[in-house]
């Protein structure tokens, strides 16, 4: 069964009548990928950037995508979104916004850019798109999902209303449009408790993840009715392993996000969204800390925050290491793959989505 099979029936699909973006957008020769003086001159800085986490050996190797990326973007009128868990080649040197689900789908809703090439995952393009129906959205590799975005469809959400009738729904963004579409409003790891409350009522069914349904649960008095729907590398954590992490080390900092166990969230120091938990390093710089993330995010930290030592208890997720310099380049280079939504879909998804921008804003 392919992958995206169970996102429901209004991805991946080109309409009819709409031609698809290799055909509206001029074609570009592939640009030269050769390392040379000129090319280690022109990248230097934003090496300088990424030596911390990146060997010097390899940057012979990603220099040169670096280079005709930034160029190739420009000339294509594109925007290059990247989520905290991408690499840091990508991080740092390609992309030109950064963040969690929540800062990602606000630069979305606000960019000028022609074209959007999101490197994330399938749901955050997704939602660029829904954001953004008159735009080119791109995502480097279509086959990056999620298990959580995998684990309910809006035929489930419809069955729920149907059992809870008159309880608002609550989706976190890490869903498909479909699902987007069946819910009053969306949220995101870094907003979920003040959407919860937001909604005036004693009980929201919150979908799709368990545990982070869970977390809300312990801050707020609303009822929450949820999904059993889990992230496929933060439910990897155990609590096992942060206590003897702890044990070799007392001093050591826990920060954990809510997409993990209960019982690893009661390890924790501090517990955040990604965005949290990189203001939370900013702010105190611990000596020793360890982020109960995606293992990426350690990097992008570390790149920016040399004097922190960060242990990895790494878990890297699939879907957001199918996104690389050669994949990004290649999607610029034949204006592919173009993220679609049925337009009837997108208008329902939008009004989750915008609602919940409005509300922060
Ligand atoms: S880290 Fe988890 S929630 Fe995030 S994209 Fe990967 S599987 Fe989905």
């Amino acid at each position: 069964m392919p992958l995206f099979a169970a996102f429901g029936p209004a991805l991946d699909r080109s309409l009819p009548g709409r031609a698809s973006a290799a055909s509206r957008f001029p074609t570009v020769p592939m640009p030269s990928l050769d390392w040379n003086e000129d090319v280690a001159r022109e990248t230097a800085h934003l090496y300088e950037r990424i030596k911390a986490v990146v060997p010097a050996v390899e940057w012979p190797f990603f220099a040169p995508y670096v280079k005709a990326i930034n160029a190739l973007k420009q000339e294509r009128g594109a925007v290059i979104l990247a989520h905290n868990y991408q690499t840091p080649e990508i991080y740092n040197c390609v992309a030109d916004f950064v963040g969690d689900s929540l800062q990602l789908a606000r630069e979305a809703a606000k960019t000028k850019a022609d074209v959007i090439v999101q490197c994330g995952v399938h749901f955050m393009a997704e939602t660029a798109k829904i954001l953004n129906p008159d735009k080119t959205v791109l995502i480097p590799d279509r086959r990056a999902g999620c298990s959580l975005a995998q684990s309910i469809t809006g035929d489930d959400v419809r069955l729920l209303r149907e059992r809870f009738p008159g309880v608002p729904v609550v989706t976190y963004v890490n869903t498909s449009a479909d699902v987007k579409a069946e819910s009053d409003i969306c949220c995101t790891s870094s907003n979920a408790r003040e959407v919860v409350e937001s909604l005036g009522s004693d009980k929201v069914i919150f979908l799709p993840d368990e545990y982070l349904a869970r977390y809300v649960a312990s801050q707020t008095d609303v009822k929450i009715i949820a999904w059993k729907g889990h992230c496929e590398v933060h439910e990897r954590f155990t609590a096992d392993e942060l206590r003897s992490y702890r044990e070799s080390d007392p001093a050591i900092e826990i920060i954990a996000h809510p997409e993990c166990p209960p019982d690893v969230l009661a390890e924790a120091d501090f517990t955040g969204s990604t965005a949290h938990m990189i203001d939370w390093v900013r702010k105190r710089r611990p000596r020793r800390v360890i982020m109960v993330t995606e293992c990426s995010m350690a990097d992008n930290v570390q790149a920016e925050l040399p004097d922190v030592q960060f242990v990895r208890p790494c878990n890297l997720c699939p879907h957001m290491k199918r996104i690389t310099l050669p994949k990004i380049l290649d999607s610029l280079v034949h204006m592919r793959e173009e993220v679609v939504v049925d337009p009837r879909i997108a208008a329902k998804a939008r009004r989750a989505v915008e609602r919940m921008i409005h509300l922060k804003s």
